[in-house]
């Protein structure tokens, strides 16, 4: 079933902010700021009719409505002084392009003044838990030397979230938030049109025609080029927005953006090859075409692939973050309770090349985020349908409840399921889905013919074999005990290879290459010889109960409950024995909690799962004043004490 309405409505609740403006009246009457030593000498200047710029700490540029304004960033606050003259009453919102002190300092004056504070989405940590960064930025052993240092000393609340791709409304006026890392991982250019211009506010993605505000904010890892990359890119999606006027948080607006983007992006793709001894921009990485309706990327973080239908549909199997450095570095500027960020690519390419209209179907070749952490963009901003093997269904909509490698921080809905063995038509192409367990159990195998070729989708269970002369033959493999793998995961997915011969393996890394009968027996001799190990290691007779973290489980692993209210959870367990197993588990729990039962009795039947209710209670105060905190199972099976084998954590929120 595809219904539109109901899966948007899904998104947006699950999306976890929305924008709220703060009612209350603007106190007009100055406070002494002991943020603020020193004040700017500049004064303002007129851009166009309803269009300012004070030179502050940084550029604050004013948009007027009438007599309402929006600033975009806010420096030390002084701007506030020019009010008066401008006839404006009331400041609206106050947005900002990234999270660095210059920009937002003065903002506990706003916030005094009840002027709400807009912040991009994958920032908004940096203001409204910023105390909390401050205790958990490493400092010594800095290898990680991103200039986050450079985030405000008090946390400073947060009434909106600029989202990336979406439309800020103000009041008439629409304010395009495009996503721009580079100057930080999280930054943003705001575009709207003023006084009939395009105008794009860029923060400190470039500084003039050539230049770059600073080079040491594109640096995020030792010795690396990161945030370079990620501006070459960002300034070649910004310039593909034509912008008329381009106004930058340090420097003067830019009258004619083309060509000053353009010579900045040369000066940065010159020095990017040269600091990384001639380096591949993630802006140069291009799909290519296996054959006429199959097309592959394997620069991107993880391989995608579109199968492009004559009328133009695509259906894409993975599609995550643009490049390693994509993945990488939004990977570390992710905070633990949000998901990463993403920023689409390669889409335009397909049109303009390959002939995609529109990409119709979205599906996972397994559960993992560097795979399909573009998904829920793909649903949002391109109406796409997501298809998957069952065991994938509860992961993708429901993340919290697992503690598995590689989730993604954001559920998303999906449309339709596929069994073990099933045989389904997309436009003119036929497929076979079967499970493919090993890299994790939440994998598929999915075979197609695309233009006479016998195609396998395999996710990352295989990859090609390296070159002969060490070469066994044998294809590689991985293995990852918290993505749960049993002794023989990886035996049933090539033995699925062996019985559907395919002659192209397209893998989750790399491009697609040749395989033969001869390399796939050598595999399935190695991975026997892999599951011969597994029993010769493991103490227990069964040895999953040595490979598998979570044979006990609470379900979901992150809960959510209000401090003094109740939820249920389950508590789950998978037997890996050939005989029944009585299990109990008592919940260990923070002072004023409890759990309904006290103790939980459960019996597994032979290899099988098994699964039990409980009710937890949590006190009206939060433990330790916490938002989140961790909750611990003692277990007895089958009569022998394992004591706290398992655990959940739980969020509070006010
Ligand atoms: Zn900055
Ligand atoms: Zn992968
Ligand atoms: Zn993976």
């Amino acid at each position: 079933m595809r219904n539109h309405f109901s899966r948007r409505g899904f998104l947006k609740t699950a999306s976890a902010v929305a924008a709220a403006p703060a009612a209350a009246a603007q106190n007009p009457s100055p406070r002494t700021n002991r943020r603020a030593a020193f004040s700017p000498s500049s004064h303002l200047e007129k851009l166009s009719e309803n269009l300012y710029r004070l030179e502050d700490t940084c550029n604050v540029y004013l948009i007027r409505d009438g007599n309402r304004a929006a600033l975009i960033d806010f420096g030390s606050g002084k701007i506030l002084d020019s009010l008066p003259q401008l006839g404006i009453s009331r400041v609206d919102w106050i947005l900002h392009t990234h999270h660095h002190r210059d920009q937002c300092q003065g903002d506990p004056l706003a916030v005094e003044r009840n002027i709400p504070i807009a912040v991009p989405a994958h920032e908004r940590h940096l203001f409204a838990d910023a105390e909390n960064f401050w205790r958990n930025r490493r400092v010594y052993h800095l290898y990680y030397v991103r200039n986050d240092f450079y985030t405000i000393t008090e946390n400073i609340p947060v009434a909106g979230v600029l989202r990336d791709y979406e439309k800020f409304r103000w009041n008439n006026r629409e304010i395009f938030v495009l996503p721009t890392p580079g100057h930080t991982p999280g930054a943003i250019t705001l575009v709207t049109t003023v006084d009939g211009k395009k105008v794009a506010f860029s923060g400190d993605l470039m500084h003039s025609a050539g230049k770059v505000h600073t080079l040491y904010d594109m640096q995020y890892n030792y010795g690396g080029s990161e945030g370079v990359d990620m501006a070459v890119f960002s300034l070649s999606r910004l310039r593909e927005l034509k912008p008329e006027l381009l106004c930058p948080s340090h420097g003067a607006p830019v009258p004619d953006p083309d060509s000053g983007i353009g010579l900045t992006i040369d000066r940065l793709s010159e020095y990017y090859r040269f600091q990384t001894g001639g380096g591949q921009l993630t802006e140069a990485n291009r799909p290519y075409a296996v054959s006429p309706r199959f097309i592959a990327h394997h620069q991107t973080t993880s391989s995608f692939y579109a199968i492009i239908s004559r009328s133009g549909k695509a259906m894409f199997i993975d599609y995550g973050s643009a490049s390693g450095v994509y993945f990488s570095n939004f990977l570390n500027a992710t905070p633990a309770t949000d998901r990463i960020r993403f920023v689409e690519h390669n889409i335009d390419t397909l049109r303009q090349r390959h002939g995609l209209k529109s990409v119709d179907v979205a599906m996972p070749s397994h559960m993992h985020d560097d795979h399909m952490n573009g998904f829920p963009h793909l649903i949002r901003h391109h109406g796409a349908r997501v298809w998957c093997y069952e065991n994938m269904v509860d992961i993708f909509q429901n993340p919290r409840g697992h503690n598995l490698g590689c989730t993604l921080g954001e559920p998303f809905k999906v449309d339709r399921a596929f069994r073990h063995g099933e045989r389904f038509k997309w436009e003119e192409f036929e497929f076979e889905m079967t499970h493919s367990p090993g890299h994790t159990e939440y994998q598929m195998a999915l075979f197609v013919s695309i233009d006479g070729a016998r195609v396998a989708f395999t996710g990352d269970a295989f990859f090609t074999n390296p070159a002969a002369p060490q070469s066994d033959g044998a294809l590689r493999h991985n293995l990852i005990f918290r993505n749960h793998v049993e002794s023989d995961s990886h035996l049933k997915s090539i033995r699925n290879i062996l019985d559907h011969e395919p002659n192209l393996i397209a893998p989750g890394h790399g491009k697609p290459f040749l395989v033969n009968r001869s390399d796939l027996v050598a595999t399935e001799e190695k991975l026997r010889k892999q599951k011969d190990l597994f029993h010769q290691l493991v103490a227990d007779p069964e040895p999953e109960f040595g490979m598998d973290p979570s044979w006990v489980k609470i379900y979901p692993y992150q809960m959510v409950v209000k401090p003094g209210e109740t939820t249920r959870g389950e508590i789950r367990v998978q037997n890996y024995r050939p005989a029944p197993m009585k299990v109990e588990v008592a919940l260990v729990l923070p002072e004023g909690w409890s759990a309904e039962p006290g103790v939980l009795r459960l019996e597994a039947a032979p290899r099988a799962h098994a699964r039990g209710e409980f009710l937890l209670r949590t006190s009206r105060e939060r433990p330790h004043g916490q938002s989140r905190v961790a909750i611990a199972a003692d277990v007895m099976a089958d009569g022998r004490y394992l004591g706290q084998i398992t655990e959940a954590v739980v969020d509070l929120p006010a």
